[in-house]
Protein backbone atom coordinates (compact mmCIF):
# COMPACT_ATOMS: atom_id res chain seq x y z
CA UNK A 1 0.00 0.00 0.00
CA UNK A 2 1.39 3.59 -1.15
CA UNK A 3 2.20 5.71 1.63
CA UNK A 4 -0.12 8.74 0.15
CA UNK A 5 -3.15 6.04 0.37
CA UNK A 6 -2.51 5.16 4.09
CA UNK A 7 -2.30 8.82 5.16
CA UNK A 8 -5.22 10.21 3.24
CA UNK A 9 -6.98 7.15 5.05
CA UNK A 10 -5.87 8.63 7.87
CA UNK A 11 -7.01 12.44 6.96
CA UNK A 12 -10.35 11.53 5.48
CA UNK A 13 -10.74 9.27 9.23
CA UNK A 14 -10.03 12.12 11.21
CA UNK A 15 -11.84 14.73 9.07
CA UNK A 16 -15.27 12.81 9.25
CA UNK A 17 -15.18 11.83 13.15
CA UNK A 18 -14.30 15.54 13.69
CA UNK A 19 -17.51 16.61 11.62
CA UNK A 20 -19.73 13.72 12.99
CA UNK A 21 -18.77 15.19 16.55
CA UNK A 22 -19.61 18.37 15.70
CA UNK A 23 -22.79 17.72 14.17
CA UNK A 24 -23.69 15.08 17.68
CA UNK A 25 -22.18 17.97 19.86
CA UNK A 26 -24.77 19.41 18.16
CA UNK A 27 -27.55 17.23 18.48
CA UNK A 28 -26.59 16.80 22.41
CA UNK A 29 -27.48 20.37 23.10
CA UNK A 30 -30.85 19.55 21.87
CA UNK A 31 -31.54 16.03 23.20
CA UNK A 32 -29.07 14.32 24.92
CA UNK A 33 -28.46 12.26 22.92
CA UNK A 34 -24.10 10.80 22.31
CA UNK A 35 -25.00 11.07 18.18
CA UNK A 36 -21.44 12.14 17.14
CA UNK A 37 -20.20 8.90 19.78
CA UNK A 38 -22.58 6.96 18.40
CA UNK A 39 -21.36 7.99 14.43
CA UNK A 40 -17.73 7.76 15.48
CA UNK A 41 -18.16 3.70 16.51
CA UNK A 42 -19.48 3.03 13.33
CA UNK A 43 -17.42 4.96 11.32
CA UNK A 44 -14.48 3.14 12.97
CA UNK A 45 -16.05 -0.32 13.09
CA UNK A 46 -16.77 0.47 9.02
CA UNK A 47 -13.05 1.52 8.56
CA UNK A 48 -11.62 -1.86 10.70
CA UNK A 49 -13.59 -3.62 8.74
CA UNK A 50 -12.46 -2.55 5.47
CA UNK A 51 -8.98 -2.55 6.35
CA UNK A 52 -9.31 -6.01 7.14
CA UNK A 53 -10.78 -7.03 4.07
CA UNK A 54 -8.90 -5.38 1.94
CA UNK A 55 -5.46 -5.21 3.33
CA UNK A 56 -4.86 -7.72 5.85
CA UNK A 57 -7.07 -10.35 4.93
CA UNK A 58 -5.34 -11.25 1.55
CA UNK A 59 -1.86 -10.45 3.36
CA UNK A 60 -2.89 -13.02 6.01
CA UNK A 61 -3.60 -15.59 3.49
CA UNK A 62 -0.67 -15.36 1.69
CA UNK A 63 1.31 -15.85 4.41
CA UNK A 64 -0.90 -19.18 5.29
CA UNK A 65 -0.20 -20.73 2.03
CA UNK A 66 3.55 -20.36 2.89
CA UNK A 67 4.95 -23.65 4.10
CA UNK A 68 9.01 -23.49 4.35
CA UNK A 69 9.17 -25.39 0.96
CA UNK A 70 7.65 -23.09 -1.68
CA UNK A 71 9.80 -19.93 -3.38
CA UNK A 72 7.33 -17.02 -1.90
CA UNK A 73 7.31 -15.30 -4.88
CA UNK A 74 6.08 -17.74 -7.63
CA UNK A 75 4.99 -21.16 -5.24
CA UNK A 76 7.75 -23.23 -6.49
CA UNK A 77 9.39 -26.19 -4.95
CA UNK A 78 12.53 -25.64 -2.99
CA UNK A 79 14.10 -27.29 -0.30
CA UNK A 80 12.76 -26.28 3.04
CA UNK A 81 15.70 -25.76 4.68
CA UNK A 82 18.62 -23.07 4.14
CA UNK A 83 18.86 -20.24 1.73
CA UNK A 84 17.90 -21.35 -1.37
CA UNK A 85 17.78 -20.19 -5.20
CA UNK A 86 14.41 -20.34 -6.66
CA UNK A 87 15.35 -22.63 -10.07
CA UNK A 88 11.87 -21.38 -11.62
CA UNK A 89 11.72 -17.05 -11.17
CA UNK A 90 15.61 -16.84 -10.06
CA UNK A 91 14.95 -15.25 -6.15
CA UNK A 92 17.26 -15.75 -3.11
CA UNK A 93 15.02 -16.61 -0.18
CA UNK A 94 16.04 -17.63 3.45
CA UNK A 95 14.04 -20.35 5.52
CA UNK A 96 13.33 -17.72 7.73
CA UNK A 97 11.51 -15.77 4.71
CA UNK A 98 9.71 -18.90 3.52
CA UNK A 99 7.88 -19.80 6.66
CA UNK A 100 4.97 -18.30 7.61
CA UNK A 101 4.53 -14.94 9.62
CA UNK A 102 2.21 -13.63 11.96
CA UNK A 103 2.88 -9.39 9.98
CA UNK A 104 -0.34 -9.51 9.01
CA UNK A 105 -2.27 -9.57 12.36
CA UNK A 106 0.64 -7.52 13.66
CA UNK A 107 0.07 -5.06 11.12
CA UNK A 108 -4.00 -5.03 11.55
CA UNK A 109 -3.07 -4.40 15.71
CA UNK A 110 -0.84 -1.87 15.19
CA UNK A 111 -3.71 -0.12 12.24
CA UNK A 112 -6.57 -0.53 14.69
CA UNK A 113 -4.25 1.07 17.73
CA UNK A 114 -3.50 4.15 15.76
CA UNK A 115 -7.39 4.58 14.29
CA UNK A 116 -8.63 4.15 17.66
CA UNK A 117 -6.33 6.89 19.04
CA UNK A 118 -7.24 9.35 16.11
CA UNK A 119 -10.68 8.86 16.97
CA UNK A 120 -10.29 9.43 20.57
CA UNK A 121 -7.93 12.78 19.62
CA UNK A 122 -11.49 13.67 17.01
CA UNK A 123 -13.13 14.12 20.22
CA UNK A 124 -11.28 16.74 22.25
CA UNK A 125 -10.40 18.64 19.51
CA UNK A 126 -14.06 18.99 17.71
CA UNK A 127 -14.69 19.76 21.56
CA UNK A 128 -12.33 22.24 21.98
CA UNK A 129 -13.49 23.99 18.27
CA UNK A 130 -17.29 23.69 19.03
CA UNK A 131 -16.20 25.90 22.31
CA UNK A 132 -14.26 28.50 20.63
CA UNK A 133 -17.04 29.27 17.98
CA UNK A 134 -19.71 29.11 20.96
CA UNK A 135 -17.68 31.84 22.34
CA UNK A 136 -16.92 34.23 19.38
CA UNK A 137 -20.52 34.22 18.57
CA UNK A 138 -21.14 35.37 22.01
CA UNK A 139 -18.98 37.66 21.98
CA UNK A 140 -19.84 39.11 18.66
CA UNK A 141 -23.18 38.73 19.01
CA UNK A 142 -22.80 40.43 22.27
CA UNK A 143 -21.45 43.34 20.82
CA UNK A 144 -23.76 43.58 17.90
CA UNK A 145 -26.75 43.76 20.19
CA UNK A 146 -24.64 46.83 21.64
CA UNK A 147 -23.91 48.81 19.22
CA UNK A 148 -26.90 48.36 16.90
CA UNK A 149 -27.95 51.42 16.57
CA UNK A 150 -25.79 52.69 14.60
CA UNK A 151 -26.48 49.48 11.81
CA UNK A 152 -29.04 50.28 8.60
CA UNK A 153 -31.12 47.44 8.05
CA UNK A 154 -32.15 46.12 4.72
CA UNK A 155 -33.32 43.60 2.84
CA UNK A 156 -31.41 40.80 3.37
CA UNK A 157 -30.16 38.53 0.40
CA UNK A 158 -32.65 35.55 -0.59
CA UNK A 159 -29.06 33.56 0.24
CA UNK A 160 -29.84 34.08 3.84
CA UNK A 161 -33.41 32.86 3.94
CA UNK A 162 -32.59 28.69 2.70
CA UNK A 163 -31.91 27.86 6.19
CA UNK A 164 -33.09 27.18 9.96
CA UNK A 165 -34.30 30.57 10.91
CA UNK A 166 -36.48 31.60 8.01
CA UNK A 167 -37.96 35.01 8.32
CA UNK A 168 -38.64 36.29 4.95
CA UNK A 169 -39.85 39.96 7.14
CA UNK A 170 -36.48 40.25 8.74
CA UNK A 171 -33.70 42.76 7.68
CA UNK A 172 -30.24 42.52 8.23
CA UNK A 173 -27.22 44.01 8.37
CA UNK A 174 -23.39 43.20 8.18
CA UNK A 175 -21.21 43.36 11.48
CA UNK A 176 -18.40 42.13 12.48
CA UNK A 177 -18.08 38.55 13.02
CA UNK A 178 -21.65 37.73 10.75
CA UNK A 179 -24.97 39.15 10.39
CA UNK A 180 -27.42 40.88 12.66
CA UNK A 181 -31.24 40.43 12.13
CA UNK A 182 -33.97 42.95 13.09
CA UNK A 183 -37.80 42.35 12.52
CA UNK A 184 -38.16 45.01 9.87
CA UNK A 185 -42.45 44.95 11.35
CA UNK A 186 -41.64 45.58 14.42
CA UNK A 187 -39.07 48.26 13.63
CA UNK A 188 -36.60 50.28 16.09
CA UNK A 189 -37.18 48.19 19.14
CA UNK A 190 -34.12 45.42 20.02
CA UNK A 191 -32.19 43.36 17.11
CA UNK A 192 -33.87 40.09 17.37
CA UNK A 193 -31.14 38.01 16.70
CA UNK A 194 -26.86 37.94 15.63
CA UNK A 195 -25.95 34.79 12.87
CA UNK A 196 -21.90 34.65 12.99
CA UNK A 197 -19.91 33.61 10.17
CA UNK A 198 -18.74 30.40 10.90
CA UNK A 199 -15.69 28.97 10.45
CA UNK A 200 -15.44 25.75 12.32
CA UNK A 201 -15.27 22.38 9.71
CA UNK A 202 -19.40 21.33 10.31
CA UNK A 203 -21.04 24.78 9.84
CA UNK A 204 -23.97 22.84 8.12
CA UNK A 205 -24.60 20.24 11.22
CA UNK A 206 -26.77 22.94 12.82
CA UNK A 207 -27.31 27.04 12.85
CA UNK A 208 -25.52 28.90 15.36
CA UNK A 209 -27.33 32.12 16.71
CA UNK A 210 -27.09 34.87 19.41
CA UNK A 211 -30.28 36.24 20.78
CA UNK A 212 -30.88 38.72 23.70
CA UNK A 213 -34.18 38.26 25.61
CA UNK A 214 -36.24 41.73 26.72
CA UNK A 215 -33.98 42.25 29.95
CA UNK A 216 -30.92 41.67 27.88
CA UNK A 217 -30.02 38.40 29.12
CA UNK A 218 -28.05 36.53 25.98
CA UNK A 219 -27.62 33.00 25.12
CA UNK A 220 -25.88 31.18 21.99
CA UNK A 221 -27.98 28.52 20.82
CA UNK A 222 -27.83 25.62 18.03
CA UNK A 223 -31.05 25.39 15.61
CA UNK A 224 -31.44 22.31 13.77
CA UNK A 225 -33.11 22.05 10.54
ZN1 LIG B 1 10.39 -18.63 -7.32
Amino acid sequence: MPRAVRYSGWLLLFGAGVFLCGTGMSVDVLSGLPFGLFLLIVLFAAAAISHLVVFTLPRWLRERRKDGSRCPHCGYTVPATGTQLCPECGATTTERERRPTTAASDEFKLWLTKAAFVCFCALPVAGVLTGAEFLTTWYFGRRAFRNYEAVTFSAVPSSHLNDGWVIPAYTGARVPGGWLYEDSEVLGIRPAIFRPTRWTPWPNAADLFYHEDERGRGRVFYYLD
